[in-house]
């Protein structure tokens, strides 16, 4: 499924359908035609402490490590 885009209210300045949003697959970004306000979905790593405490609330045991990403993935943001 491809992306797509869409006009929204801007939470910032308050202007009808003047956040243009775009939403292509995970990535979700906008920004506002009248005050320039932006943003944009950022990945982040979360640490093993803080997966585990995490797991803790699923019923799930801690890991003593975490998973390594699949072969070709890359931690760099651009
Ligand atoms: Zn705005």
């Amino acid at each position: 499924m491809s992306g797509y885009s869409e006009a929204a209210d801007c939470p910032r300045c308050g202007s009808t359908e003047s956040l243009e949003r775009s939403i292509d697959r995970d990535d979700i970004s906008g920004f506002c035609l009248e005050c320039g306000y932006s943003y944009k979905t950022v990945y982040e790593n979360i640490a093993l402490k803080e997966v585990n405490e995490e797991r803790v609330e699923f019923d799930m045991e801690p890991l003593t490590e975490l998973k390594k990403p699949v072969e070709g993935w890359t931690d760099e943001s651009d």
